[in-house]
């Protein structure tokens, strides 16, 4: 980016960024340099288009129960008022009343009654690289998602959709290319990528990964996704190997630059040197040692088990992940248990990739009913997963300023997370999906 106008909004940005990080731990400070880059990145990508984004009408929720995840209250017949691309007000009538008739003449009612009304859901794991893979994650009430990676950017430019395409996907934390051995075509996603593509053995020297892991951030990646062992959803691959050890996961640490690493992990060796590495949250973690939990506690490692997907093995025709699957699901229900038990924050994640979506409401009851409370399970796709993404007070609770993402579901979440399974209404981005 030569042009100077946007190097000075670079900067301002950046100061920006640190400004407001006084008061805050060394980590928090961290990740707000690649996140302001990332958002820089996204209004520079198109700033010479002749339109301007998308505008908000105002929006009126009213005569449902609203149920705060943080806390498990809920209050009966209450209102959520959406302007100019916030919550303005949430809660009872009368605490909405001010609210309320401040944009009573324009905005648009949403009636509600009957019905139980919650912050948008977050999907920690996805795999998005279509706009109809990020239209499927969407339409199961996921209106924030962290992406695991995708093939060609594409997760970096469906960030960028909100603002212009309100109601079209989620809101996308962004990963980039996978950090990971084999790159295969993707290397042809940027030219700086080709000094990669003549690594025989692929990607291990940490220098490379350091690499990797800039140009990804350079691409406005605002995550970074890597692994400890190979996958288990392929028979041929043996998920219990070591691809990468502490010292290479380090390197794709500090090169991230504060942004949250996520990394697939299976056995106690890969999960321990991941954790001891600094990533940010353990991606399925079936073997995670009792040791390693109580370190993930310590150092607020989040835990994204992605249950359905390793539990679905088990149908699966081929009869070594069919077996694996089987194996794998009671001991990673068991580690569930053991992490709540802990004090580690357990995140929900589907792990969906393409059009292969599993409804992250489905994730939710299925951590219920491996020994979370119901609260838990909500908060699994709430507020453990907005503070995994560094987005407190804008996702998970519908509190004054929070970003205007609202489910509407049918039956009580409180009582059974099952509940979220079965959502009516998406307000994503302001806009009702699935409308014109
Ligand atoms: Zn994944």
């Amino acid at each position: 980016m030569p042009d100077s106008s946007v190097g000075r909004r670079g900067v301002l940005a950046s100061a920006a960024a640190l400004a407001g990080l006084v008061g805050l731990g060394a980590v928090s400070s961290l990740a707000a340099a690649p996140a302001a880059a990332a958002a820089e990145q996204r209004r520079n990508a198109a700033s010479n288009y002749h339109g301007s984004p998308s505008a908000f009408e105002p929006m009126i929720i009213e005569g449902g129960t609203l149920i705060d995840p943080a806390t498990g209250d809920a209050i009966q017949d209450a209102v959520v008022v959406l302007d100019r691309g916030r919550v303005l007000a949430a809660g009872s009538r009368d605490a909405t009343s001010r609210a309320v008739r401040s944009v009573a003449a324009t905005a648009r009612r949403i009636d509600a009654g009957g019905r139980f009304i919650l912050p948008g859901l977050v999907d920690a794991h996805v795999h998005n690289n279509t706009l109809e893979d990020a239209r499927l994650v969407l339409s199961h009430g996921a209106t924030t998602v962290r992406s695991g990676s995708s093939s060609f950017y594409q997760d970096i430019a469906l960030a960028a959709l909100p603002e212009w395409a309100p109601g079209l996907a989620p809101r996308m934390h962004a990963a980039g290319l996978f950090v990971s051995p084999q790159l295969g075509d993707s290397v042809l996603a940027d030219p700086a990528l080709v000094p990669l593509a003549g690594l025989k053995q692929g990607l291990h020297d940490p220098r490379d990964l350091a690499y990797l892991t800039r140009v990804n951030i350079e691409r406005g990646a605002n995550v970074i996704k890597t692994r400890a062992n190979p996958r288990a959803g392929m028979a041929e691959q043996d998920p219990l190997e070591l691809v990468y050890d502490r010292e290479q996961l380090a390197s794709i640490v500090a090169a991230a630059r504060g942004a949250g690493v996520l990394c697939h992990a299976y056995s106690a060796e890969g999960i321990a040197g991941a954790v001891a590495a600094g990533v940010r949250s353990i991606e399925h973690g079936v073997f995670v040692s009792e040791r390693t939990l109580a370190q993930m506690a310590r150092r607020g490692t989040y835990f994204t088990s992605t249950l359905t997907g390793v539990a679905d093995m088990s149908g699966s025709s081929n009869p070594v992940l069919a077996e694996r699957g089987r194996e794998y699901t009671p001991v990673l229900q068991a580690a569930i248990r053991a992490a709540a038990e802990a004090g580690v924050r357990v995140v929900a994640g589907t792990d969906a990739f393409g059009t292969d979506v599993i409804p992250i409401g489905t994730e939710a009851w299925i951590l219920q009913e491996a020994g979370l409370t119901a609260l838990q399970a909500l908060q699994s796709v709430t507020t453990n997963a907005a503070s995994l993404l560094g987005m407190e007070g804008e996702v998970g609770r519908l509190v004054r300023g929070a970003l205007p993402d609202v489910v509407l579901l049918e039956a009580n979440p409180l009582e059974s997370a099952a509940a979220l399974e079965r959502v009516s209404t998406i307000i994503a981005q302001g806009r009702v999906v699935g409308e014109e």
